[in-house]
């Protein structure tokens, strides 16, 4: 039997079901920022990748998948949204228009890797990106973002640690200091160390083999490197996320992956017992030099990944179940077909009306019926048969305090707003 290739997966019932409920819900909340969609190719040219992220980033120098077209043309998989945006942003012109722009993306990204939990080949991510203002005020509102969309979803477990890496001035200082720091050590490294202290020194200090070692310990800190600029941008974003009452850990050893990021950088984690190793749910920074890297005119930029299979782990550990959110307000029945015309017209009224409203299309028992109700966590329970249909009364019957009602079938929609409004304010 052929089947799906390693790393990647269906969705499909529940998984379907979180997923566009989270789809709904991220654009909701980015309508409230004003934010705007974009969707980028799946593949890219191989350049912007491979030259744009940078060549020693993990992401680009060990996980992409790289191919060559009928035409001979070197392609990339995306394995991460923001240089796609940053293309689109150069290519359309929009730094002509009235900036800060800010742009959100959800779709897949591939990364050849070795799949386990929250790892995988074909991932998702939700990303967000601001450009054209350097202001801290921006990096607190990126944050933030991450935070609400946590909040919303009721997570508690999760940490929002935050670093800053300076302009180029203060991270070139803090480089040459990591150089002379590690140099004695350099037998001591792992070997994708050695190759980083080369290219990328910063990337040692989120290094998961080294981490635990000594001298890691006493490696100096990006804070004692920052200049004036610098640490005022970092005071500020804190005070801002004080402001906004998101509590934080400052962490010197955030540096992410990428050559690109400049001041602030953030990953929210999750705190969730057995949540297992990959706990990054989401994270980012401040990008001041992509765009003009990448060929555009000098830009700030800020944004964030968040990985939705992570998420939704994180969601089912702390036992947040999407059903009880997304499930029916009402299931109606009959019994016979009979009154089958009576159900679709009462549901097409109550769908008209806003209410989510799933019926019986077979002619199931009574006891199927219920059982099917209770499955789908629906909330009420009508049925119709010649009583009803004579009297215009209904019997409506709460699925989970089985409380029964009697409601004058024109009075339907005010009962249900009012019932299911009140279940909304517990
Ligand atoms: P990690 O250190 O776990 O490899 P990363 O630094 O490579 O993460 P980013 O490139 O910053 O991750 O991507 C942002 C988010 O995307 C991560 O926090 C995670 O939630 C998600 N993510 C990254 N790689 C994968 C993957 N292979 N499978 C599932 N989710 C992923
Ligand atoms: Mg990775």
């Amino acid at each position: 039997m052929l089947q799906k290739p390693k790393g990647t997966y269906d969705i499909y019932g529940d998984k379907a079901l979180i997923y566009l409920y989270f789809r709904k819900l991220v654009e909701a909340l980015m309508d409230k920022y004003n934010a705007k969609f974009v969707e980028t190719p799946i593949f890219e040219t191989g350049e912007l990748f491979h030259r744009g992220v940078g060549e020693t980033t993990d992401i680009v120098s060990k996980e992409t998948y790289d191919f060559k077209d009928r035409g001979d043309r070197n392609l990339t998989l995306r394995p991460e949204g923001t240089a796609g945006v940053v293309r689109c942003f150069i290519e359309n012109k929009l730094y002509a228009e009235n900036l800060p722009l800010k742009a959100w993306y959800l779709g897949p990204m591939f990364r050849y890797e070795r799949p386990q939990a929250g790892r995988h080949r074909e991932f998702y991510q939700f990303g967000f990106e601001a450009f054209g203002s350097s202001d801290p005020m921006m990096d607190a509102e990126v944050i933030g973002i991450v935070y609400n969309l946590f909040k919303i979803l009721g997570l508690k477990g999760i940490s929002v640690n935050i670093n800053t890496l300076g302009d180029k001035e203060s991270r070139e200082n803090y480089r040459k200091a990591l150089l002379d720091y590690f140099k004695p050590y350099l037998n001591d490294l792992c070997d994708d160390c050695r190759r980083r202290y080369e290219k990328n020194p910063l990337r040692i200090l989120d290094c998961k083999v080294d981490s635990e070692k000594d001298m890691m310990k006493d490696a100096p800190k990006m804070v004692d490197y920052l200049n004036e600029e610098s640490k005022e941008h970092f005071d500020k974003v804190l005070k801002y996320l004080s402001d906004m009452n998101i509590s934080y850990k400052v962490n010197s050893n955030i540096v992410r992956g990428l050559d690109y990021y400049t001041h602030t950088v953030f990953e929210v984690q999750a705190d969730i017992d057995g949540f297992g190793a990959q706990n990054t749910l989401a994270a980012g920074g401040r990008y001041d030099h992509l765009v003009e890297f990448i060929g555009g005119p000098s830009t700030p930029g800020v944004g964030f990944a968040l990985g939705l299979e992570r998420l939704f782990l994180a969601l089912e550990k702390e036992n947040i179940d999407i059903k009880e959110i997304v499930n029916p307000d009402v299931y109606i029945f009959s019994v016979g077909d009979e009154f089958k015309g009576n159900v679709l017209s009462l549901a097409n009224d109550l769908r008209m009306a806003g209410f989510n409203v799933e019926i019986d299309y077979n002619s199931k028992s009574f006891k199927s019926n219920f059982k099917k109700a209770d499955n789908l966590l629906v909330h009420f329970i009508i049925i119709i048969g010649e009583e009803e249909v004579n009297s215009k009364i209904l019997t409506v019957k709460n699925n989970k305090t089985k409380e029964e009602y009697k409601v004058k079938l024109n009075e339907i929609i005010e009962f249900l707003d009012e019932k299911l409004g009140d279940e909304d304010e517990n």
